[in-house]
């Protein structure tokens, strides 16, 4: 056994230090990124921010509602595949990652889908990006997919981005334990601090001209800010687009004055028992349900949590004088704030 004692990182244990700049305005900020890929080729700008591939947020609707403010959706996996065919037709799927998991079905289902239409971003999710086995499959997505961009995940530690980098991933997905409806670090014990996870992987994957996109822990915009000046490429969002017109949630009405008004909508793990129910019948004996199933308030349209979120980002970048997204994390020193600070202010 071994104890690392090398202090890791949240997004709470953290703020963003102001620096001097002569920036006169938010609106002289530029909150979008271009990237080229390391194995595709191809190129992407935009505001690299993605929903989350859970059914209850990476819809259709999502990803048509975010395209307009050039951020990116990771579709859900469970679509009927001639669905997603019609899909991928539009002009909103230039933002899109279409999702699978490993299994031959998944892959099966791709290969229909891109039959019938070209599919160029790809997101290969497993809760655990540490098995060989997912390397290889993230080997052979590749090998068969050349001009296509992929995002493979999740990690949180440098040896296994560049695994996955090497094997043909254009961005790795960083996170396991820091989701809003996440049980894993309570139900295994296992995780990494989030912050920490993203700096470590994206120095990775830098040197290895890969990218990285930060999946969970993020709350409040602020913490979007924080991913950026660790060095996320793309900051991935669930719960902070949960409860919107645009998700696939149940909703709970309530009647006021006589009318019938939206108050809640449900949103869970895809590990959670409801996903579970859902979409395989139940949890298999073997295992144990790695997701919490919650009620969010409605919030009514995405258009107005995303102006949000951009707004914090632009703010940020006035704090610290950085007039291009791409230059936030050399602008940025962290400082530690203090538990006691974490206590009275949650954040
Ligand atoms: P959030 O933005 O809500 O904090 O985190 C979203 C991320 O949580 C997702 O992109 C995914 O990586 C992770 N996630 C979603 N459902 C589950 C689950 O049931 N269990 C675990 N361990 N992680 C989940």
């Amino acid at each position: 056994m071994i104890i690392e004692s090398d202090l890791k990182l949240d997004f709470k244990d953290v703020l963003i230090r102001p620096k001097r700049s002569t920036l006169r305005s938010r609106s002289a900020v530029d909150v979008t990124r271009g990237f080229r890929f390391l194995h595709s080729g191809s190129e992407w700008s935009g505001f690299p921010l993605i929903a989350a591939n859970m059914d209850v947020i990476g819809t259709m609707g999502m990803a048509r509602a975010l395209a307009g403010f050039g951020a990116m959706t990771a579709l859900h996996k469970h679509y009927r595949a001639e669905d997603l065919a019609a899909f991928f037709a539009e002009e909103a799927s230039a933002n899109a990652f279409y999702s699978m998991g490993t299994t031959e079905a998944d892959y099966e289902k791709y290969e229909a889908v891109r039959r019938q239409v070209p599919v160029t971003r790809i997101c290969l999710d497993v809760a655990n990006g540490y098995t060989e086995l997912f390397v290889d499959f993230v080997q052979r997505v590749r090998e068969g997919n050349p001009e296509a961009v992929i995002m493979a995940g999740n990690v949180v530690t440098g040896d296994m981005t560049e695994a996955l980098v090497l094997a043909g991933a254009d961005i790795v997905k960083v996170g396991i334990g820091p989701g809003s409806v996440c049980t894993t670090r309570k139900m295994t014990g296992v995780g990494y601090p989030q912050l920490s996870a993203i700096i470590e992987c994206a120095d990775a994957a830098h040197g290895l001209k890969g990218w990285v996109c930060a999946d969970g822990g993020c709350t409040v915009p602020g913490d979007v800010s924080k991913a950026y000046g660790a060095g996320a490429d793309w900051v991935m969002l669930g719960g902070m687009l949960a409860g919107h017109d645009e998700c696939e949630g149940d909703i709970r009405y309530e009647e006021r004055e006589g009318e019938r008004v939206p108050v809640a909508m449900t949103f869970y793990g895809m590990s959670s028992d409801t996903a579970m129910r859902k979409y395989a019948g139940g949890v298999a004996r073997y295992r144990a349900s790695e997701g919490k199933t919650v009620e969010v308030p409605y919030r009514g349209p995405v258009a107005d949590t995303m102006q949000e979120i951009m707004g914090g980002v632009r703010s940020m970048m006035t704090y610290i004088g950085a007039t291009k997204l791409k230059e936030v994390p050399k602008r940025t020193t962290f400082v530690r704030v203090s538990s006691q600070l974490n206590t009275v202010f949650g954040n």
